[in-house]
């Protein structure tokens, strides 16, 4: 809407790969308090587009602004205290601790805006959750899982802890590569009622994920790649219907 100041902008983002042109030229703007989502066939360039805007790979060319401000200079482990949280298309917890600290470790990447060297231990308090962490808890709906390990979780849940462990950073931008993959109906469900749930408090999210259904369900907006590009763009309901999108996923 005329008037916002979009949380990200990309203009003309490319990430190459020696020959590979994972992506090309992608310009887009995402505003605050929406959900975006991203599809396409694999290969596409998705995980790629999220790695260059988390700064985990370098860009070929083009500017990434976050609240207008260019970021392709930051290092990826300063975007959490500028309000940047992903999950990543495998699950990455520490095995060795709790939920409980697992989610810490995003309570703490905000307070001290990804600074930290300290060590797991240094994460760990024990007896006290912090509200940013019993908020992400709740809203994931992990109660009774706090002192659980994440070898002892299902995959769904262990994605759960992922995801709440991105939203105790207090995130104004949060990326989720394939949050649901592995995971059944019902847990679909629930991460799309959760994403729904945080817009309110402006949250921006950038979603990819190949479920036609949940894309749908979830998001306000949806962007199609191919090839690394951007081949349609708009309502979710159309994007999927669209002809190149079409083709896309069924020319392979
Ligand atoms: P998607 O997430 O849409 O499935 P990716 O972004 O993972 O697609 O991959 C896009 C393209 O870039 C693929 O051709 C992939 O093989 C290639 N690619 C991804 N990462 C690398 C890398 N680190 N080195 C070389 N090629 C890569
Ligand atoms: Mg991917």
């Amino acid at each position: 809407t005329a008037g916002t100041a979009p949380v990200l902008e990309l203009r003309d983002v490319a990430v190459h790969f020696g020959g590979v042109k994972a992506v090309d030229g992608i310009s887009l703007q995402l505003e605050p308090g929406r959900i975006y989502g991203i599809i396409g066939p694999n290969g596409s360039g998705k995980s790629t587009l999220i790695a260059g805007i988390t700064r985990l790979t370098g860009l070929t060319r083009g500017e990434l602004l976050l609240d207008g401000q260019p970021v392709h200079d930051v290092a990826p482990s300063r975007l959490a205290g500028r309000g940047v949280a992903r999950t990543f298309q495998t699950v990455r917890l520490l095995a060795d601790l709790t939920v409980r600290a697992n989610v810490q470790i995003g309570a703490d990447a905000r307070a001290d805006g990804g600074r930290s060297r300290r060590g797991p231990t240094g994460w760990l308090r024990p007896g006290a959750t912090s509200p940013a962490v019993a908020d992400a808890i709740a809203r994931t709906r992990l109660e009774g899982f706090e002192d659980h390990y994440p070898a002892e979780l299902s995959y769904g849940t262990q994605r759960r802890v992922e995801i709440a462990r991105a939203i105790a950073m207090g995130p104004r931008l949060l990326l989720l590569d394939e949050p649901t993959a592995g995971m059944n109906q019902t847990e679909r469900a629930e991460i799309s009622a959760l994403m729904r749930s945080m817009r309110t408090g402006g949250l921006c999210q950038l979603l990819v994920e190949h479920d036609v259904q949940m894309m749908i369900d979830t998001c306000d907006y949806v962007f199609a790649m191919n090839s690394g590009r951007l081949i349609a763009q708009g309502a979710p309901a159309e994007v999927v219907r669209d002809p190149a999108v079409q083709e896309a996923y069924l020319g392979r």
